[in-house]
């Protein structure tokens, strides 16, 4: 159990009080504590990264990737204690939480040699050549819901581009963070270059985002949170990216005969119950031809029945618990109000499912009869709760899918491929799946709107933490 945080190539005690729990949502006892770091621990560890700075940032690009590609290695090496580690903080059925909440991150680590290897860090421009350089020291702030996955969404670019990262991981789901600064000293990070201080939102978070020795914050959660960090950087003028929340629409096209509607309302319903629905680019509105609404209804219904819930350990279970209380009370809460002003709940619903009484669990809901402005249609509820909107024309599904105040993901369907690419540039949203594309784990991610700003992964990913320096002769 994690007692110490990690600073200055050390494992030190951090001073801010009583630890945090950390609580397994499927039993909701507590199994785990973390420090909780306090302004003081994130001045210390943001020191130590201002001055490993100048000495790692002048290291060849591709010595860097290689530490990242050995810390891959390494983490692939502990993807069972990893697996188990997620499982018991975030509750995800577990055979989804190998591949996805492991398997990503390595694959994020491992990519850092080949996409360094594509950037020119130099070139030259009439009199003058430009460099690419590292923007500096990178507090990077990061959510529960892909914990690990996001974190390596930006400690692998950030160090990889010659920068020093403070890490203040979510307090919900810290544990494999200590994995990770375990992997980065055994790999042989110099000391100061990756630090990691726990620590609540408000505390540790707040007193990264205004360090003045922190030049760039990279933030992922809430756009709550986002505004917050924003305000904090901008005392600072900090360069800051935001990825943030979303209400992603899926657009089903008038195209497309029986069996593949009915393929694209059940894929459908994968797409938004996916880890509980506690993904930020969830495709929760399920956008459909007003003539087709209740046969959507019908299906979707059906399917939604299909994800048995509970223990994320059972190899039968497709949706697991809500990471907290907190976020269960907010989901059921989002259901009796959107019930109370007259939606209809097709499937699911804000009670506890049947035999769960432990665990924080939600029923597999499907929500129709409500206007694309309604609440529910509009918030993100972050919780297995998908909302059937009607439309009439591509005209009218362009404008409702674009109508919210999100633009991170998109999924549009139907039998033209041509015709799908053509609706899905109409969209303003990062990310889209034309006909269930797979997804690409170095295109970049990132959002329109309130969904945030700046883009991860792959080489757009690395990009985001340079600047320029021109030298004229
Ligand atoms: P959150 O905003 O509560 O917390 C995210 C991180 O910010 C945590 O580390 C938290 O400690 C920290 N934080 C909270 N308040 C802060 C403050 N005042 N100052 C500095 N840091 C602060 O979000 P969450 O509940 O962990 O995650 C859920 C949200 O994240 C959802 O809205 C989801 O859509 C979003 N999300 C977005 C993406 C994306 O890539 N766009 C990915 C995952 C999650």
């Amino acid at each position: 159990m994690p007692h110490r945080i990690y600073v200055d190539g050390e494992w030190v005690p951090a001073g801010g009080g009583a630890a945090i729990p950390v609580v397994n949502p499927a039993t909701e006892e507590a199994f785990a504590e973390v420090p909780r770091g306090d302004a003081k621990d994130v001045a210390r560890a943001v020191e130590a990264a201002a001055a490993a700075l100048p000495a790692w940032s002048a290291r060849p690009a591709a010595e860097r990737a290689a530490l990242c590609a050995a810390v891959a290695d390494a983490l692939r090496d502990r993807t069972d204690e990893l697996t188990e580690m997620i499982v018991d903080e975030l509750g995800m059925p577990l055979r989804l939480t190998r591949p996805i909440q492991v398997g990503a991150p390595v694959r994020t680590f491992a990519s850092m040699p080949d996409i360094a290897a594509g950037l020119e860090f130099e070139e030259r421009l009439g009199d003058s050549v430009v460099y690419r350089d590292p923007i500096g020291v990178v507090g990077a702030i990061t959510p529960w819901n892909y914990p690990l996955h996001q974190i390596a969404a930006k400690v692998a670019p950030a160090l990889t581009a010659g920068c020093t990262v403070v890490l203040k991981p979510s307090e919900v789901t810290p544990l494999n963070a200590f994995v990770l600064a375990d992997v980065m000293h055994e790999a042989g990070f110099p000391p100061g270059v990756f630090n990691l201080v726990s620590g609540t939102g408000p505390e540790a978070g707040e007193a990264l985002a205004g360090h003045p020795l922190v030049d760039m914050i990279s933030f992922t959660g809430s756009t709550r949170a986002g505004r917050r960090v924003v305000e904090l950087a901008a005392a600072g003028v900090k360069r800051t990216a935001l990825e943030l929340g979303g209400k992603s629409p899926n657009v089903l096209l008038d195209d497309l005969d029986d069996a593949a509607f009915e393929d694209a309302v059940r894929k459908g319903v994968g797409a938004c119950y996916l880890n509980s629905g506690q993904t930020c680019s969830a495709l929760t509105r399920l956008l459909v031809p007003r003539e087709r609404l209740a046969q959507a209804e019908l299906i979707a219904a059906e399917e939604a029945r299909t994800y048995t819930t509970g223990d994320p350990r059972d190899p039968a279970t497709r949706l697991g618990p809500l990471v907290s209380a907190v976020q269960r009370e907010r989901v059921r809460d989002h259901l009796r109000a959107a019930a109370a002003a007259g939606a209809t709940v097709v499937t699911g619903g804000p009670d506890a499912p049947e035999g769960l009484e432990r665990g924080y669990y939600v029923r597999p809901t499907v929500v129709s009869g409500v206007t694309p402005e309604s609440r529910i249609a509009q918030e993100e509820i972050f919780g297995p709760v998908l909302v059937v909107l009607p439309y009439d024309g591509e005209d009218d599904a362009v404008r409702i899918a674009d109508g919210t105040a999100y633009g991170l993901a998109a999924g549009v369907r139907s039998a033209d491929p041509e015709r799908a690419r053509r609706v899905a540039r109409r969209l303003r949203a990062g990310q889209i799946r034309i006909n269930d594309g797979a997804h690409n784990g170095l295109a970049p991610f990132g959002g329109f709107k309130q969904s945030g700003y700046g883009r991860e992964y792959g080489r757009f990913g690395l990009e985001e933490f340079l600047t320029t320096t021109s030298v004229q002769f």
